[in-house]
């Protein structure tokens, strides 16, 4: 903000400002290209990726930190064999980390799986042994083409 301050302006505009606007516009003009036509084209993701939660009820030790950490209220403790394990709501899901980063014995897992589609509202709502299932196996294809499909409208095949 300061330094903003200092930057001289002619007739009120303040022109190194806006040259380099214009730099940063003619630069990516020929660098390469930031956005994908996704799911045409499909990106790799990192390591660190936040995708949907996997769930390990096996090593829970039902502390119920996840649920009290998360910021949109999407997991719920469910009470199985006398323990307290979490169920995640993908309605609410805004695939911050928290839960995962703060469980003290990673019984929750972040996968690259972000593009489920369900059929209801219902479906995403997952209790303990749902979430323990984690999301759908997803092959994705480096690129795809659309096809016309007499069922579903539309569908990708691989290229
Ligand atoms: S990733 Fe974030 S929003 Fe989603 S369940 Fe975990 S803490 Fe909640
Ligand atoms: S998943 Fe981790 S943070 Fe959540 S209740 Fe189980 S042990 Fe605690």
């Amino acid at each position: 903000m300061a330094k903003e301050k200092k930057r001289r302006k002619l007739f009120g505009v303040d022109v190194i400002g806006h040259l380099e606007a214009e730099g940063t516009g003619v630069k990516y003009l020929f660098a390469p290209r930031m956005t994908l036509r996704y799911p045409e084209v499909c990106q790799d993701f990192g390591p660190n990726y936040r995708g949907m939660l996997k769930f390990y009820p096996d090593r829970c030790i039902g502390c119920t930190l996840c649920a009290r950490i998360c910021p949109s209220n999407a997991i719920k403790m469910y009470k199985v064999d006398a323990k307290k394990q979490p169920g995640i709501t993908y309605q609410r899901c805004i695939f911050c980390g928290f839960c995962a980063d703060i469980c003290p014995v990673n019984a929750l897992d972040m996968s690259d799986v972000h593009d489920v589609a369900y059929y209801g509202l219902s479906e995403q709502v997952q209790k303990p042994e749902e979430s323990s299932k984690g999301p759908p196996a997803v092959e994705r294809a480096k690129k795809v083409k659309s096809q016309l499909d007499e069922k579903r409208g539309i569908r990708y095949e691989p290229v």
